[in-house]
């Protein structure tokens, strides 16, 4: 019913109308690439006022600026027009929506695409599918209802958001991913260069920040009831230092989660002064989640991540609790 909804919402929107497109803070692969691919999408049904935009600092990171839809993307403060429909894409709660999030009480039909299992429910026609990989298995069942074909643009847009979520096709559930992949690639596009280009690609200091930031991590084996957690922390001195974007942190979590000896990984990343982002994983020991929602924040089992204010020790402290009480 709610597929039925979401179309007929779509439907009912002049082409010429104002359409906003949203996707969460800090955009990852997912969020940009399910809101590009759907906005290209709706670009070839004949929709022509469409603007796509995410909350916050107009930082795009540099490996999405080449996304095909990318000239679609317009800063925050330009989403405050007179759109008739709004689209929000990969976005679990209105704390993900920043400011954005006014626009949803001003009485303009809001679609939710999204797969998180602790949305909030935000928006009047919610299409949340906790069980899709990445909200690009949404994105490409909802254009697909719409009777749009996809094209090589589309499909890699909704392939980087689906290699981002599934950490390169690492956290596959169902044959449903590969099928999905397989009509992308059907397109004509590249998984080796978009993989090359998106993932295995960083500036030198980068790289170098990377080796400071793994090298303090610390390991606590006695965390989440012996289990174990590691973690580790990165400042905006670092990222000074090393004259890098925030983002280059985001892939971090990645190394740190490979630990042997510990279920339990964590990232806490400052944004500004004593405000830290916390990316939170586990091998399924924990359900980080539960302790991402008790903090403020969302997530999945075994993927989440909240924001958090002090120092790295007080975040550390206000998450060792919540591990033993978490366990699964
Ligand atoms: P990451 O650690 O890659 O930033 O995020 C991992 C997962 O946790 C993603 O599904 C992301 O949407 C979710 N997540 C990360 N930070 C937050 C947050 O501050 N609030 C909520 N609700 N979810 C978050
Ligand atoms: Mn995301
Ligand atoms: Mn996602």
């Amino acid at each position: 019913a709610a597929w039925d909804a979401a179309v007929a919402a779509i439907r009912a929107v002049p082409l010429d109308a104002e359409v906003q497109l949203i996707c969460h803070v800090n955009p990852d692969g997912d969020a940009l690439g399910s809101m590009l691919g759907f906005a290209l999408g709706l670009r070839r049904l004949g929709f022509t006022g469409l603007r796509a935009t995410f909350p916050g600092d107009f930082d795009v990171p540099e490996p999405y600026r080449a996304l095909p839809g990318a000239e679609l993307l317009v800063p925050e403060p330009q989403a405050y027009g007179k759109p008739q429909l709004i689209l929000i894409f990969d976005v679990a709660g209105e704390s993900r929506l920043g400011a954005l999030a006014g626009l949803l009480d001003a009485g303009i039909p809001a679609i939710v695409l999204d797969h998180h299992a602790s949305n909030t429910g935000l928006g009047d026609v919610t299409l949340v599918d906790p069980a899709a990989v990445a909200t690009s298995v949404v994105a490409d069942e909802l254009l697909t209802r719409l009777g749009v074909e996809l094209d090589a643009e589309i499909a890699e847009c909704l392939y980087v958001a689906l290699a981002t979520d599934t950490g390169s096709f690492k956290f596959v559930r169902s044959p449903s991913v590969h099928e999905l992949a397989a009509r992308l690639i059907a397109t004509g596009i590249s998984p080796g260069d978009i993989a090359r280009r998106i993932f295995d690609t960083r500036p030198f200091g980068a790289m170098k920040l990377a080796g400071e930031v793994l090298g303090r991590a610390i390991l606590d084996p006695a965390a989440a009831g012996g289990r174990g957690m590691v973690w580790t922390y990165a400042t905006t001195a670092d990222l000074e230092r090393h004259h890098q974007r925030p983002y280059v942190l985001d892939s971090l979590i990645d190394p740190v989660r490979g630990v042997a000896e510990a279920d339990v990984a964590v990232v806490v990343k400052e944004l500004t002064a004593g405000e830290w982002s916390v990316s939170l994983r586990s091998k399924g020991g924990v359900d980080v989640s539960a302790v991402a929602v008790a903090l403020g924040g969302g997530g999945h089992r075994l993927a989440a991540g909240f924001t958090a204010y002090g120092t790295p020790d007080d975040v550390i402290a206000q998450i060792v609790p919540l591990l033993e009480a978490n366990l699964s």
